[in-house]
């Protein structure tokens, strides 16, 4: 891996591990914090990152690529707590099951609502026959803003109060890499929010695209940079006390959002790809010294405003790869996405759904809910994610897919689901019902837990004792 030899200036934006208020980091480092004051030891906090997060299968393999659990996580799933505690309980809180839950396409399209998604919230909090509150956390693949902000945002959207403690976006594990890397390319959002959210990260020194059209208007000639982005963007050469921009060294390239202006960001992350050790402005011979290069994530389509699914930065991951390959003698290019479907994700998601549970609702952090129950709309990413960690997870992961987003009613997806329904208030309502009959039934059978389809459920809700397990697939039965 290269390491840039040149100095790194400081600069006054630079904020080494110094996390803004408004991060991520505050609100997980705060629960952390409470549970540290009720005695509670996580040992996998500190952790050493893997190193073997550049040595993943070649990328143009779709089943390695896409494959979860292909990248080690720099997010180890740590230990998960282990010291008991007995804090004050909400004696209305589901303290077995929790959901988790995708959000465009499941409960946002277009910026909107989707109008279930508040009646959904609604009956989380505590509006269903059983008056019972149950815990869950928001896991997306999107990003572009601070956590906080999105929080701020989906509270609005929600009708509720969204916490970062029970938030997770697809650049939030990237923060983890900040002490690893010197100078990092960071691509994607509007304006200058994206290389603002890396340094609130820690990010020591953050260069942007527009950085280097700055520098070089010839880098891409049909772009041109607005005056506003001319004066946000920096002076690359000032900055790094540089006579020339081969002097400077790009150590890693972050896509941390989607791109804005695909055709420049193109060429900008092959030319870091197919440079010397990530010297800007040079070109390898053997194409295959450069940088690592980190998408947030790997999905090709998500769920917008438009009637049809639109382009996700999976995508551009997929252009970067084939373009690499054609115009460098056939030669492979690896890259690394996070996010769903990956099961260092969803191992994450674990470790701050326990801390949430225990923070917000007095649970005990020592192990995870019995269920989880995750909603999402793209059977690629939300599905095959889920369906993954239930394989190797101690708990449940349920996976539910809703006709709302990416998803297409009438299709037969390629990641099938334990359950389909039309909306996330219908999810909500399935996992619910399915939790009270499973306790019906554990009552009714002398505490033996019975797993449960649909048929079984609905004889524990007429009052009488399922006694076997239909094996139906459950996703054909219901298209
Ligand atoms: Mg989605």
């Amino acid at each position: 891996m290269s390491s840039s030899t040149l100095p790194v200036p400081q600069r006054r934006a630079m904020c080494p591990r110094q996390v803004s208020s408004s991060s991520f980091a505050d609100a997980f480092d705060d629960a952390r914090r409470k549970l540290d004051e009720l005695g509670v030891q996580d040992p996998g906090e500190d952790e050493v990152l893997s190193p073997a997060l550049s040595s993943s299968s070649s990328a143009t393999d779709e089943t390695a690529s896409y494959s979860p659990g292909e990248v080690e996580s720099p997010l180890s799933p740590g230990t998960p707590v282990t010291v008991p505690i007995t804090p004050a309980v909400d004696s209305d809180v589901a303290d077995n099951f929790a959901f988790a839950f995708d959000i465009d396409g499941v409960l946002i399209r277009g910026g909107q609502p989707i109008p279930e998604a508040v009646e959904a919230m609604k009956v989380l909090n505590g509006e269903n026959e059983w008056g019972i509150k149950v815990p869950y956390i928001f896991l997306t693949n999107g990003g572009g803003k601070f956590e906080t902000e999105r929080c701020r945002d989906l509270s609005q959207q929600l009708e509720i109060d969204v916490s970062p403690g029970q938030f997770i976006c697809g650049h939030t594990p990237m923060r983890e890499f900040a002490d690893r890397y010197g100078t990092v390319l960071v691509v994607g959002g509007e304006g200058e929010k994206c290389r603002d959210v890396a340094e609130s990260y820690g990010f020591r020194d953050v260069i942007t695209p527009g950085d280097i059209l700055k520098a070089n208007a010839a880098t891409a000639p049909f772009r041109k940079l607005t005056d506003m982005e001319h004066a946000n963007s920096r002076d690359l050469l000032a900055r790094h006390g540089a006579e020339k921009l081969s002097d400077i060294v790009i150590d890693a390239v972050f896509v941390f959002a989607d791109s804005r202006d695909w055709a420049s960001d193109l060429q900008i992350i092959l030319d870091i790809a197919q440079s010397k050790g990530g010297r800007l402005e040079t070109r390898s011979e053997t194409f295959d010294e450069g940088p690592p290069i980190y998408f947030s994530h790997g999905d090709v389509l998500w769920s917008a405003a438009h009637e049809h699914a639109r382009l996700g930065m999976g995508a551009l991951r997929r252009i970067v790869e084939t373009v690499f390959e054609e115009t460098s003698g056939g030669k492979k290019l690896k890259t690394h996405a996070f996010g769903k479907p990956q099961v260092s994700t969803f191992e994450f998601a674990t470790r701050l759904l326990q801390q949430w549970r225990a923070a917000q609702h007095g649970l005990g952090a020592s192990e995870p809910p019995a269920t989880v129950y995750f909603v999402g709309d793209t059977p690629e990413s939300d599905i095959r994610g889920t369906n993954a960690m239930n394989e190797t997870a101690k708990n449940e992961w349920y996976s539910v897919l809703v006709k709302t987003g990416v998803y297409q009613a009438g299709t037969v997806p390629k990641y099938k689901p334990r359950k389909l329904v039309d909306t996330v208030l219908d999810a909500v309502n399935h996992g619910i019902r399915r939790e009270m009959a499973r306790l019906g039934s554990r009552k009714s059978t002398g505490g033996r837990m019975l797993p449960l389809d649909d048929a079984a459920l609905k004889a524990v809700s007429d009052g009488r004792t399922p006694d076997f397990e239909m094996r139906v697939d459950p996703f054909l039965a219901a298209v």
